[in-house]
């Protein structure tokens, strides 16, 4: 594998051509590192809420055509003439990050999430719903081994922006409300129970499955989105894409109280009285990662260990996962196999 001669020329990707249309699945020509990127067998990749927003157009720009996924699980295939950092054999994880000039006012004041030139893996570069992919090394995280597999996939986006967005709640919070019980909850909730948070999960109305699912992994008390929690939360972390959970997480909140956004698109805020907002609580919204959340999340997630709920798909069934994700019909995490 290690000999570039030995490659195919061809590979399978799930390709997606026009926006608002399915993915189509297609023989397309092996892509070719640049001297300064490494080629990647891909093992899993993750199916995120982001692959919806993009096909849906509710992300402006994509690269076109795209082979979407940024949950990258694999292997170094090969690596280009200037790459020191990798070699052909190892692990690693692929993230939405993957790549930041260095130079912008973001990248210098140490905030390469908000980079201005910044390349998004499965959205401006080709990502991992393919047999192979190309990215720059200094983005690939190295994973503990026993990440080396489709588990691993849910915490390279749903673990990596569930942690930035939980790195946010402040420093006394004991009662935790997540709003949307997906693949970034179902990670956080291990994390925030390991560090003795309380967690209250809140749900889709009705959607039973999930807070079982939620009371399962440890949450305290879970229920629909329109429940009032049975105590006055001192943080919240909305991850469903829905505006009008905004003004209902600050009417949870107790005063001083974070509400983070951690999704990349939300319906819009309806407007809300000013006393929801009053006894400084707070809204803030979390965008991307930079790569010291990655390593320190990755190596947390090893240490507790964070365990994921993955539903497999074959890569050519992309359509079906991201029809089951859309329907809510996930429990953890949907991840395609190679
Ligand atoms: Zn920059
Ligand atoms: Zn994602």
């Amino acid at each position: 594998m290690s000999d570039a001669n030995l490659l195919p020329a061809t590979m399978k990707a799930m390709v997606l051509d026009i926006p608002g249309h399915p993915l189509v699945c297609k023989t397309v020509p092996m892509p070719v590192p640049s001297a300064g990127q490494v080629l990647v067998k891909v093992i899993s990749c993750g199916v995120c809420r982001t692959d919806l927003h993009i096909m849906d157009s509710e992300l402006a720009q994509p690269k076109l055509p795209l082979i979407p996924g940024h949950e990258i699980v694999g292997r170094v295939a090969t690596v280009g003439a200037a790459v020191t950092t990798w070699k052909p054999g190892d692990l690693v994880g692929i993230p939405w990050v993957g790549y930041t000039c260095g130079h912008c006012r973001y990248c210098l004041r140490q905030e390469e999430n908000l980079c201005e030139n910044a390349l998004f893996t499965g959205y401006t570069m080709d990502g991992g719903y393919a047999e192979y992919t190309v990215a720059y090394p200094d983005y690939c995280f190295p994973l503990a081994s026993m990440y080396g597999n489709p588990s691993g996939s849910p915490l390279l986006c749903a673990g990596l922006i569930g942690y930035r967005s939980y790195s946010m709640i402040g420093q006394r919070v004991e009662r935790l409300g997540i709003y949307g019980f997906g693949a970034a909850a179902h990670i956080l909730i291990q994390v925030a129970l390991h560090q003795g948070k309380k967690v209250y999960a809140f749900t889709r109305d009705g959607d039973l499955a999930s807070q079982v699912f939620a009371v399962r992994l440890g949450a305290i008390w879970a229920g629909g989105s329109s429940e009032s929690p049975p105590e006055r939360l001192d943080a919240a972390i909305i991850f469903a894409p829905a505006g009008d959970l905004v003004p209902k997480a600050l009417k949870d909140a107790d005063k001083g109280a974070r509400v983070i956004c951690g999704g990349i698109h939300m319906s819009d805020i309806p407007a809300f009285k000013y006393e929801l907002l009053w006894e400084e609580r707070s809204v803030r919204s979390v965008a991307n990662l930079t790569r010291k959340d990655g390593h320190e999340f990755l190596s947390l997630a090893a240490q507790i260990p964070v365990k994921t709920d993955i539903r497999l798909f074959p890569l050519q069934e992309a359509n079906e996962a991201l029809a089951a994700l859309r329907k809510g019909e996930i429990h953890g995490a949907a991840v395609l196999v190679m």
